[in-house]
């Protein structure tokens, strides 16, 4: 696993040949420029890739991107310079979908360094949560089987309680969880910052991320294992 890099590869404008730092527009000239390699959503915003991100400020760079990218905009343009425009508004629009949610933006920031892919997600049970799940999949069992053989309706109403009950136990821990995410994103940032500044040791610094990212991932692995919890119970649950 390799910690992604912070900034986009510099290049140089196609025009003027003024140095870019990944914006889409040069500084000097003003034209649109060609994403760069290993461009990722941070980068499409200026952002570092940190996770505590303002979302009003995030909506207005957006609006103001949007705008600016618009393809409406190149219209006249040569077609080169249209394409572009295509490109950097479908891959702003993904950005932004993605980086508003502060789960997905710890989703994609573990998935630039390798570390969530689709369907790879560990889905065993969180162990404090062992024997609630075991209590969990009892009842919805038993539920099952008496609408299926056609169970009193006080017997029903008793297993709908007892489920409700945990789903309810079960969203509180998803957001105990969401918490808990919350004070590692910040703790990523703090790490962030501490490697920028001049004195410190890399080194020491990659280990520290390396070792966050490796938490979040568990915590994610968590979060979406209570997730289909609390979502299995709903199906089943009538007006819920
Ligand atoms: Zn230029």
């Amino acid at each position: 696993m390799s910690t992604p890099s912070t900034t986009a590869a510099p290049a140089a404008c196609w025009n003027c040949s003024a140095a870019t730092s990944g914006e889409q527009f040069c500084p000097a000239c003003g034209k649109i420029q060609p994403l760069p390699r290993g461009a990722d959503y941070f980068a499409c915003f200026g952002l570092p890739q940190k996770l505590t991100i303002d979302p009003a400020e995030l909506e207005q760079k957006f609006h103001s991107l949007s705008w600016k990218l618009h393809p409406d905009n190149f219209e006249r343009a040569p077609e080169a310079e249209r394409q572009l425009s295509l490109e950097c508004s479908s891959q702003l629009n993904d950005a932004y979908r993605t980086l508003r949610d502060p789960v997905g933006r710890v989703e994609y920031l573990l998935g630039l360094a390798g570390m969530r892919r689709e369907g790879q997600h560990k889905q065993q049970a969180p162990p404090e949560l062992l024997e609630e799940v075991f209590e969990l999949n009892e009842s919805l069992d038993e539920l099952r089987h008496a609408r299926q053989s056609g169970g009193s309706a006080g017997e029903m109403a008793g297993l709908e309680a007892k489920l409700e009950a945990a789903q309810h136990r079960f969203e509180s821990s998803l957001a105990d969880v969401d918490q808990e995410l919350a004070r590692v994103s910040t703790e990523w940032d703090q790490t962030l910052d501490a490697s920028h500044s001049p004195g410190t040791n890399s080194g020491g610094g990659d280990a520290a991320r390396k070792k966050l990212m490796e938490r979040m991932n568990e915590i994610l692995n968590r979060r979406s294992y209570i997730r289909n919890l609390v979502n299995s119970v709903r199906q089943e649950l009538p007006g819920t």
